[in-house]
């Protein structure tokens, strides 16, 4: 086994922070994930996951235990079904499934990150959800290696939720059931998306997508409903658009050392070029703050955070 030692995150992650992971592994097969996991076992060493970095943040200090760098990939098509490795990208699938006149995907046109990524936070845009078409998905226990498949029902998906996201395994492959489509349809529905995402988005810096999750309209008190009334959107039920809510508070702009909320989209925190972890969690904190006081509304983040307090 190829351990390394004090490989900088940063160079992992697309918001570009991170200090370094005292040891690292890339794994290129389920044999040697499950290496990697007995070895974090045995070595007592904290144990995380990686694929594309595209939903988490880094602490400046780095990772005091084991990342592992999932890279089990590889995109199989039978009829209607696909099968991929975890580690495969959104990119790939939407293509492949594209490419064989398969439906149910294109939404998902300029998604970044790994397919289990996308399965873990049911990753969603435009009305679609991860969810609509997994069929099964099989994950290994990070302690005991027990390997198990579950059913779509099973994964117990939610609002930007799954049991994966609750349960210390790793998801290794899934299956997705698609229907016949149009390719030329298909591919135009996934070109505009990216359009959409290039052209709404602040891609030219490097970002971790939405910091918060959009608000359930049920979330926002009853006297503000009306001030935010021509934005409310049904994605998957009817919600307001966290960015709307982080404007009006006035944030857009507002910095914390290189860490900016994007006057593009503010509900996208940009790294402007030297923007710490700690610079990007101390605006995270202050958005909160500011939208609590003048909305009365909590926003919940997005991405995973990781800071020296939630490693265990
Ligand atoms: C520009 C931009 C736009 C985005 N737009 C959207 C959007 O429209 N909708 C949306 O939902 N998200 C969006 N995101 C967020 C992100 O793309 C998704 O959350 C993506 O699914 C994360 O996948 P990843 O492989 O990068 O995960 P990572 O960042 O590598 O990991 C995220 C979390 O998932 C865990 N994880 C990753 N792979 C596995 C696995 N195989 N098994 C178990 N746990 C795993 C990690 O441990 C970590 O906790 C956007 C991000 C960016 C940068």
């Amino acid at each position: 086994m190829q351990i390394e030692e004090n490989i900088p995150l940063r160079d992992y992650s697309t918001f570009r922070v991170g200090g370094p992971a005292r040891y690292f592994f890339k794994a290129d097969t389920g044999e040697e994930l499950t290496e990697a996991l007995t070895l974090a076992k045995e070595e007592k060493w904290p144990l995380f996951i990686l694929a594309g970095g595209s939903n988490v943040i880094f602490p400046d200090s780095g990772f005091p235990g084991l990342v592992v760098l999932l890279a089990i990939a590889g995109v199989t098509v039978s009829g209607t079904t696909v099968t991929a490795g975890a580690a495969a990208t959104m990119k790939e699938l939407v293509d492949t499934a594209i490419e064989h006149g398969l439906a149910g995907i294109e939404w998902a046109g300029g998604l970044p990150g790994s397919f289990g990524g996308a399965i873990r936070g049911n990753a969603g845009a435009f009305r679609g959800e991860t969810k609509d078409v997994v069929a099964s998905v099989i994950s290994i226990d990070h302690h005991s290696g027990q390997i198990r498949t579950r059913t779509n029902v099973e994964c117990q998906f939610g609002y930007r939720d799954s049991i994966f996201k609750h349960v210390h395994e790793v998801i290794v492959e899934a299956t997705l059931q698609l229907k016949p489509g149009d390719k030329a349809a298909l591919r135009e529905v996934a070109d505009s998306r990216i359009a959409f995402r290039q052209e709404r988005h602040p891609l030219e810096y490097p970002n971790v997508g939405s910091i918060f999750k959009n608000t359930p309209l049920e979330k926002v008190p009853d006297h503000w409903r009306e001030h935010f009334n021509d934005f409310i959107k049904v994605d998957p039920f009817e919600i307001v658009p966290s960015g709307k809510i982080i404007q009006d508070a006035g944030l857009k702009g507002y910095q914390v050392g290189d860490a900016q909320v994007s006057e593009k989209h503010a509900n996208y925190i940009v790294n402007l070029g030297h923007a710490t972890a700690s610079d990007i969690v101390q605006l995270i904190r202050h958005i909160r703050s500011t939208v609590k006081l003048k909305f009365g509304i909590e926003l919940e983040t997005e991405p995973e955070i990781l800071t020296e307090e939630t490693i265990v």
